[in-house]
């Protein structure tokens, strides 16, 4: 589910020009290699960096580029500039890249060599003015990419580049993704809603809807001894309430909680789909809502929005596959309660049962409770404290002429005492830079109630990933007041109306 770094390939491409001569070209490509070797090696880049050519010409740029588009392993390229290379050679290429791009603003060399320096090394170590030239085409074409600055060798540029490329798996992902919608909307919900074309045309996700009795079909096909290997990983994994138990008055609930997963597991893994929604208004056919299913299946690399909310789903996904490998999870959120007490004010998010373990703070139990609403039977779900650190919350709304992601950074605390009688998953945070100002600026920028909650990805991934996606991004974080907060929000407004 979450194994495909394994195919991708980052093309580190280097530019210069023939005026140098062959010696110099020599040296820029044995340099080249090196550097594309030495970043190839490094630990915290998860995907394969191929050093692929040397650009001297237009007709060269062009080529590499639209094989780059037509490769089905490259997910980006990383550009550097060892010498000046005119940047009109690059015009057409970069008109026709269809894949995100790393400008890597360095030098083979970290210092300068005062005693030696001569102009023999000027002409071959140029980046500082190369990497200019590159940029301004870039900037002059409207390009979004990322620009990097520093020696190769330097930790901090490294991380910059294993931050990207994580991003620019997430975001291939996207651009296949299939999501399956069983249900619709929550009834009357506004901010779950939106434009499914204009999200396939600007992310490449295709959302699409399921009768539940599609979905029904597949439980029906479960059988006992599938049913039965599901139950034994719920005793493995989690602490399992006594009445749940093989013995207990409510075993029979935990095996149809485990009929549902394997089921929609089934359905997802036949179907392709690798994100979904459910609502609680929507489950005909259905004994329970779906909650243990829902948890596990967001384990394992799905994502997932409640109520239909293809949108978080699409994120919850994106964000689990640039997160694959890091610690700490990423899960479907909600803020759902406040704490405002002064010395102490957070928000408590949680869901009616969705929130994935990969967030826990340790082994979740396995418990049930009757939900209160959608008239169904007691759902199956696993409760949990989420871990306490740094984390981030993120959301993506439709504005109707545009899509805008929206973060917050957030640290996760201790709840300040026991939750006996909460039986749902949660996590206590105290938002950034506080909550009053950052629920205000939520709420002024459309923030959504659902979110993406992620422990593993900061808030550079998210925009890294807007600027992939070519969408706009709105931080909240310690440095926020809400004055000039109110006015970037009116600037973007104009910006993006501007901008068609
Ligand atoms: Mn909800």
């Amino acid at each position: 589910m979450l194994n495909n770094f394994k195919t991708y390939e980052i093309w580190f491409i280097t530019g210069s020009q023939h005026l140098y001569g062959p010696e110099t070209l020599a040296q820029v490509n044995a340099n080249s290699k090196k550097i594309a070797t030495a970043l190839n090696r490094a630990k915290n880049i998860p995907i394969k960096i191929k050093f692929k050519a040397l650009l001297t010409t237009p007709d060269e740029i062009y080529h590499l580029c639209k094989s780059a588009n037509s490769s089905e392993n490259c997910i980006g390229l990383i550009a550097w500039m060892h010498t000046f290379s005119p940047a009109k050679m690059w015009i057409n290429g970069l008109k026709i890249l269809g894949k995100p791009m790393l400008h890597l603003h360095t030098q083979f060399n970290a210092e300068i060599p005062w005693s030696t320096i001569n102009m023999d090394f000027m002409n071959l170590n140029q980046s500082a003015h190369g990497g200019r030239e590159f940029g301004f085409i870039n900037t002059r074409m409207g390009l979004n990419r990322k620009v990097v600055v520093g020696h190769w060798q330097d930790q901090e540029v490294i991380e910059k580049i294993a931050i990207w490329s994580r991003v620019a798996a997430g975001w291939k992902a996207t651009q296949t993704m299939k999501i399956a919608r069983f249900g619709d909307n929550m009834r009357q919900v506004a901010v779950t809603e939106g434009d499914k074309v204009a999200a396939q045309i600007q992310f490449g996700y295709a959302v699409n809807g399921y009768g539940l009795g599609d979905l029904v079909d597949y439980i029906d096909q479960v059988t006992q001894k599938e049913i039965q290997a599901t139950v034994e990983q719920y005793f493995e994994a989690y602490e399992v309430m006594k009445s749940l138990h093989k013995n207990g008055s409510q075993h029979h609930a935990l095996q149809e909680a485990a009929k549902i997963e394997v089921g929609l597991r089934t359905f997802l893994e036949e179907g392709g789909f690798t994100a979904f929604t459910d609502t609680f208004e929507n489950l005909t056919g259905l004994v329970q809502l779906p909650g243990i299913a829902v948890q596990r299946l967001m384990a394992d690399g799905y994502g997932f929005g409640a109520e239909g909310d293809w949108k978080t789903a699409a994120l919850v996904r994106a964000m689990k596959v640039m997160g694959n490998g890091l610690d700490g999870g990423n899960s479907f959120m909600e803020d759902y309660t406040y704490h405002f007490n002064p010395t102490n004010m957070a928000v408590l998010g949680a869901h009616m049962l969705e929130i994935c373990p990969t967030i826990a703070q340790s082994k979740p139990t396995c418990e049930i409770y009757p939900l209160g609403i959608g008239g169904k039977s007691a759902p199956v779900r696993l409760v949990f404290n989420g871990r306490t650190g740094q984390a981030l919350n993120a959301s993506m709304i439709d504005l109707g002429d545009r899509f805008r992601l929206l973060l917050n950074t957030v640290e996760a605390i201790a709840p300040e005492a026991d939750l006996p009688n909460l039986p749902v998953a949660r996590v206590v945070w105290k938002a950034h830079p506080d909550v009053k100002t950052a629920a205000a600026a939520w709420i002024l920028a459309g923030g959504a109630h659902h979110t993406c909650y992620s422990q593993n990805l900061s808030q550079e991934y998210l925009e890294d990933f807007a600027e992939m996606a070519n969408i706009e991004c709105i931080l909240i974080d310690k440095s926020t007041n809400i004055h000039s907060f109110k006015q970037s929000l009116k600037w973007n407004e104009l910006y993006y109306k501007l901008n068609k």
